[in-house]
């Protein structure tokens, strides 16, 4: 047996893995976990299958996917085998300790961009609240040079994370490792803070995926149980004290709790709310201005 699969070409080897995940993902995902794996460890151009069924595998390659296999059948999210999530045109590192970036936020990020074209201001300054892998801070630094971009996350080994995205795009980000809900005021006015932050509620775990549920981190997902809006109002609080008059705060938010939160930025000295929804129809997104 074990010789047998020491001489596996490629064609059985495909078999064997779309075959041994078959009862658990659609046969659209398990193809493109094929391409994107064999992409990622040996270079493949996807039609490398196509045109070579009979190349033999090397046990390396054997091993490689092998390993990502059995990661797969635990259901390990692509993106924490890889080490590597896609977003806003960039590749971010990612492992477990920071959630995996999601098309939404890009939408968030894009939203930035589109409302700052061109800043004219020596000291623009943007905060992120809770950056986890980073990607909305330095992907903000990168497209923006006028931005002069700060982000805190209360998890050290997030920030490990987004230090080394930061690096990775070559991009100025001031990182701080700081506890939102005890974060008093910042050094400078802001002129925009930004955040997307744990949302979701407890109850709503039996709406969830095995692959979110088991692997990605839960201090970045969940709200306290008796509290959905607790890091809103944190975070409300704290740019009502840090943003300049007209600053700009963004958040990514839960949908199913807009209205509430929309009652709640009332209570603080805002205007102007806007909420927008994103690709898949859900209202996702809030800016309000500073009074
Ligand atoms: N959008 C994420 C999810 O649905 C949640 C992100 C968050 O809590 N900020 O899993």
């Amino acid at each position: 047996m074990i010789v047998l699969i020491l001489q596996m070409l490629l064609k059985e080897y495909r078999h064997h893995f779309a075959l041994s995940l078959a009862d658990q993902y659609p046969r659209s995902e398990i193809n493109n976990f094929f391409r994107r794996l064999t992409h990622f460890y040996f270079n493949w151009d996807p039609s490398f299958p196509v045109l070579e069924p009979n190349h033999r595998l090397s046990n390396i390659e054997l091993d490689q996917l092998n390993e990502a296999l059995e990661a797969l059948k635990k259901y390990q999210p692509l993106q924490y085998i890889l080490k590597e999530a896609y977003f806003y045109g960039s590749n971010f590192y990612v492992d477990s300790h920071v959630l995996i970036p999601r098309p939404e936020t890009e939408e968030l990020v894009e939203w930035v961009l589109r409302d700052h074209p061109k800043i004219h201001m020596e000291d623009f300054n943007v905060l992120e609240i809770g950056t986890g892998s980073g990607c909305i801070a330095v992907s903000l630094a990168k497209a923006q040079a006028g931005f002069r971009v700060a982000a805190l996350d209360v998890s050290k080994a997030a920030l490990e994370v987004a230090q080394k995205n930061a690096e990775l795009h070559q991009a100025k980000v001031d990182f701080f490792h700081l506890d939102m809900t005890t974060l008093n005021s910042w050094k400078k006015p802001l002129d925009i803070v930004i955040s997307n932050p744990p949302y979701v509620h407890p109850e709503e775990r039996t709406e969830m995926s095995a692959n979110v549920l088991d692997y990605e981190p839960h201090l970045a997902l969940f709200t306290p149980e008796k509290d959905p809006l607790y890091f809103y109002r944190k975070i409300m609080t704290f740019a009502q004290k840090s943003l300049k008059i007209g600053g700009l705060v963004y958040l990514e938010i839960n949908p199913k709790f807009q209205q509430t939160l929309e009652l709640l930025i009332n209570e603080y000295s805002f205007k102007d709310i806007e909420v927008r929804s994103d690709i898949f129809g859900k209202n996702r997104m809030l800016k309000a201005v500073k009074l």
